[in-house]
């Protein structure tokens, strides 16, 4: 979604209001760039899980919130399981691969990457994305020998975070087919999206959502 004024509590309401899911029903995050996920259960409904990035859950009608403006907002679930989890991933978040501790707690609960599907909601891509020479040398370094995530045009350095992304959860044994990418870049995109490079100070952000009513996914 895009609100209008995203941060007010107000337009959250509102949006969960077309989902049918009151406040009291959602588990967000004090998002922090870290590489921390948490396992949430009823008990954290209505909650903010301070310092964390990533959260997951077996609970019906416990909605998980990712908000995001250009970094990657993820969406899992285990449809064996039936796991629910969200992930918010920024360069650190790819760099200290907060995916890779996400998916291995999955697998760790008794997932089968297999059962895992994905989505990447909208982000800043590596069209938009450009980076200096000493954060190029420090993914470089870490993901060598890998440098597809890495892009050069007029002497910029483009880095390409949903890649990286890609790259982990392939890593994880996440099949392609069960990922879903919506390919939207949040600089790009701005009537559908937010963007903290593109509109600077004044940012909005947007919000992912993921959980189990009932029996029914959403
Ligand atoms: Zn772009």
């Amino acid at each position: 979604m895009r609100p209008s004024q995203p941060e007010s509590q107000t337009n959250i309401t509102d949006f969960l209001k077309t989902l049918s899911i009151t406040p009291d029903k959602t588990v967000r995050m004090h998002q922090v760039h870290s590489n921390t996920v948490a396992w949430v259960d009823s008990k954290d409904a209505g909650n903010v899980k301070e310092n964390t990035d990533g959260l997951l859950t077996q609970e019906k009608n416990l909605f998980l919130c990712v908000v995001t403006a250009d970094c990657i907002p993820l969406l899992f679930f285990d449809k064996k399981k039936e796991y629910s989890g969200v992930a918010h991933a920024g360069w650190k978040g790819i760099y200290s691969e907060i995916i890779k501790m996400l998916t291995r707690q999955m697998k760790s609960l008794g997932s089968n990457p297999s059962d895992i599907i994905v989505g990447i909601g909208p982000c800043i891509r590596s069209c938009c994305y450009a980076i200096s020479e000493e954060r190029a040398e420090q993914f470089k370094k870490k993901f060598a020998p890998e440098t597809g995530f890495l892009k050069q045009q007029d002497e910029k350095i483009f880095l390409d975070l949903p890649y990286l992304a890609k790259r982990q959860l392939d890593a994880a044994g996440i099949p392609e087919h069960n990922i879903e990418d919506t390919l939207l870049c949040t600089a790009d995109d701005t009537k559908k999206c937010y963007s903290y490079r593109k509109e600077g100070s004044n940012f909005g952000e947007f919000m992912g959502i993921i959980g189990r009513k009932g029996t029914t996914q959403i």
